[in-house]
C-alpha cells in the first residue's frame, strides 16, 4: 500500500494556492465584493485553502469577459476547437496524478477513484468530443429542380454551467467538453463545497484556451449561481445539482426563456434475480460486488444503487453474503492507495447522513451493518466517515424514497418480475437502475418496463462518454454525455435558397 503525501507537505505531488479567486478573462481575479470562504478538507476536517465568494458582479464581469470572447471562438474551425479539446486531455493526463490527489484531498473520495476513474474518465470526455466535433456535419437537402435547403449548426453563445461537489472535476469535464466543441463559451460555477479542484485543473491548462472561452466564479448558491441562472445574457443553463434546486433553476429560466439541461437527483434501484444462484457461474460473486456499489465515492453519487431489491427465493442466501461483502468496505485514509471507502464530502453531508440512519431507524427498519458514524484516529479523527450501511425496510420508509446521498443501501424483496418492476418504479426519481439476471428475457423485460435514463444489465457504475447519460421523472431533464451533447449546445439554421 502506498500513501500520497497531503497536499503541500514534505513529498507531496502539488500544494495548493491558499486563495482561489475568481478565473475571468484569463486571469485570476478578487471579487468584487464578496470577501472569501473557508475550504475545509473533508480528509481531516481542517481549512486548507479558501475561495472567492461571488456575488452577482463577478457574474456580470465573467458575462463580460464570455461575451466578448463568443464571436472569435464561434468562428473557429472544428479542427482547431478539436485541437484546444485534445490539447487539454493531454496536459490534463500528464498531471493526472497530482490532480487525482488534489481532488482526493478537497471531496475525501479514495485516491484509487479519482487515479483509476474520475480523472482518466474527465480526459476521455474532451478526446471523445474532440473526435465527434470533426465528425459533425451539416445538410442540404434538394427539395425540387431550383430549391435547395442548407442546415448550419450554430453555437448558442454564452452558456451557464452550474455544477455539484461530488465529482469536481468530472462534473466540469462533462459540461465544458461539450459546450466548447459546440463553440461556445462558459461562465462554470463550481460548488461551494469545492471551489478548488477545477481552479487548480484549469491553472494547467488555462493558457490553451483564449482569455474568456472558460470563466468560472465560485461561491454559494443563492449569491452566485442566482445571478448566473438568472441572467438573460445566457443561452442556456446546464445544471447538476439536487432536483429541489433543479425547480429553481427551471423557475429562473422560465424568466428569460432560456433552454435548461438539468442533471438532478436519484433513488436508483438494484435488482437481483434468484436464477443468479446457478452453479458454477461467477455472476452471483459479480452480483455482490454490484451490491456494493452503494458505497462507492461515499454513496455520494446520483445514480448511487441506493435500493437493493432481492428476489423471494434466495433473499435470505443473498443478503447474507450482501451484509458479509459489505463488512470488507471499512473507511480508511483517503490517500491510501488501497482505501475503498474515504470521507462524506463535507460535515453538512455527514450531519445529513447520520439524520437519515436515525430516521431509519425511527421508522422501524432494520439496520443488518454500520449505522453510525466512522470514528477514526490521528489527522482523521476531525474527519467525516460514515460506516457503510445496510438497511432491511419497505419501500413505502422514507430511507427508501429520499436521496440520502451517503454509504447507505435499503434492501427489500419482491415476489416475482412485476412486483420488482413495481417497486423499482415506485419512486420519484429515473436516474439509473441495476438488473442482475442470467435470464436474457427477464433482462430484457426488466430493461424495457423500468423507468431510468441508465439501466446497467449485470455491471453498475460505467460511464463511458458515447452512452447518452441523463434522468427521467425528477431525475432531470436532457443528457449529458453521448455525440447528441452537440446539438444540445448549438442551435439549426435553415437557409431556403431558390435558384
Ligand atoms: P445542490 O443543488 O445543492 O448544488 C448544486 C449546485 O447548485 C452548487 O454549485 C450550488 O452552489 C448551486 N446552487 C444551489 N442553489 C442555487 C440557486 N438557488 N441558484 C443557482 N445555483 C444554486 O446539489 P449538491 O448538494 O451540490 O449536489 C448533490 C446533488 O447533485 C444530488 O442530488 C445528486 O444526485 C445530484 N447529482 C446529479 C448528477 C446527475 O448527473 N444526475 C450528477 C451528480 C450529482
Amino acid at each position: 500500500m502506498t500513501r500520497y503525501a497531503a497536499p503541500g507537505t514534505e513529498g507531496a505531488l502539488m500544494s495548493y494556492a491558499s486563495r482561489y479567486g475568481h478565473f475571468i478573462g484569463g486571469e485570476y481575479v478578487d471579487p468584487v465584493r464578496g470577501g472569501w470562504f473557508e475550504n475545509r478538507s473533508p480528509v481531516t476536517g481542517q481549512v486548507f485553502t479558501e475561495g472567492a465568494r461571488g456575488t452577482a458582479e463577478d457574474v456580470e464581469r465573467a458575462l463580460d469577459a464570455a461575451h466578448a470572447a463568443a464571436p472569435a471562438w464561434g468562428r473557429t474551425s472544428a479542427a482547431e476547437r478539436s485541437a484546444v479539446l485534445l490539447r487539454i486531455a493531454d496536459r490534463t493526463e500528464q498531471h493526472l496524478e497530482a490532480l487525482a490527489v488534489a481532488e482526493t484531498w478537497e471531496n475525501g473520495k479514495p485516491v484509487r477513484e479519482t487515479l483509476a476513474a474520475d480523472l482518466p474518465l474527465a480526459v476521455d470526455h474532451f478526446r471523445y468530443f474532440a473526435g465527434v466535433l470533426r465528425a459533425q456535419e451539416g445538410s442540404i437537402s434538394q427539395l425540387d429542380d431550383d430549391t435547395v435547403a442548407y442546415h448550419f449548426h450554430e453555437p448558442l453563445g454564452v452558456v451557464a454551467q452550474i455544477i455539484p461537489w461530488n465529482f469536481p472535476l468530472l462534473m466540469a469535464a462533462w459540461k465544458l467538453a461539450p459546450a466548447l466543441a459546440a463553440g461556445n463559451t462558459v461562465v462554470l460555477k463550481p460548488a461551494e463545497q469545492t471551489p478548488a479542484s477545477v481552479h487548480h485543473w484549469l491553472g494547467l491548462v488555462a493558457d490553451l484556451l483564449p482569455p474568456g472561452v472558460v470563466n468560472v466564479v465560485n461561491g454559494f448558491g443563492e449569491e452566485a449561481g442566482k445571478p448566473l441562472a438568472s441572467s438573460p445574457r445566457v443561452a442556456k443553463i446546464a445544471f447538476t445539482g439536487e432536483t429541489s434546486t433543479g425547480r429553481l433553476i427551471m423557475g429562473y429560466a422560465a424568466e428569460n426563456l432560456k433552454p435548461v439541461s438539468l442533471e438532478l437527483g436519484g433513488k436508483s434501484p438494484n435488482l437481483f434475480f434468484d436464477d443468479i444462484w446457478a452453479v458454477d457461474d461467477d455472476l452471483r460473486d459479480k452480483a455482490l460486488e454490484g451490491f456494493a456499489m452503494f458505497a462507492l465515492n461515499q454513496g455520494e453519487v446520483c445514480t448511487s444503487p441506493s435500493r437493493a431489491l432481492i428476489e423471494r427465493g434466495r433473499y435470505g442466501d443473498f443478503l447474507d453474503a450482501a451484509v458479509a461483502r459489505t463488512e470488507l468496505i471499512a473507511p480508511g485514509h483517503p490517500l491510501d492507495t488501497e482505501t475503498m471507502i474515504g470521507a462524506q464530502a463535507s460535515e453538512e453531508q455527514l450531519r445529513k447522513i447520520l439524520g437519515y440512519l436515525e430516521i431509519g431507524r425511527k421508522e422501524g427498519a432494520k439496520v443488518l451493518t454500520g449505522g453510525e458514524r466512522q470514528e477514526l484516529d490521528g489527522e482523521l479523527a476531525g474527519g467525516y466517515y460514515v460506516q457503510p450501511t445496510v438497511f432491511e425496510g419497505d419501500n413505502r420508509m422514507r430511507i427508501f424514497q429520499e436521496e440520502i446521498f451517503g454509504p447507505v443501501v435499503s434492501v427489500t424483496s419482491f415476489r416475482d418480475f412485476d412486483d420488482a418492476v413495481r417497486i423499482a418504479n415506485d419512486t420519484a426519481y429515473g436516474l439509473g437502475a441495476g438488473v442482475w439476471t442470467r435470464d436474457v428475457n427477464t433482462a430484457y423485460r426488466a430493461g424495457r418496463a423500468i423507468q431510468a435514463g441508465r439501466i446497467w444489465q449485470n455491471a453498475y457504475h460505467a460511464y463511458p462518454a458515447h452512452a447518452a447519460f441523463g434522468g427521467v421523472k425528477q431525475s432531470g431533464i436532457g443528457r449529458e454525455t453521448h455525440k447528441m451533447m452537440l446539438d444540445h449546445y448549438q442551435w439549426t439554421k435553415n437557409v431556403l435558397v431558390s435558384y
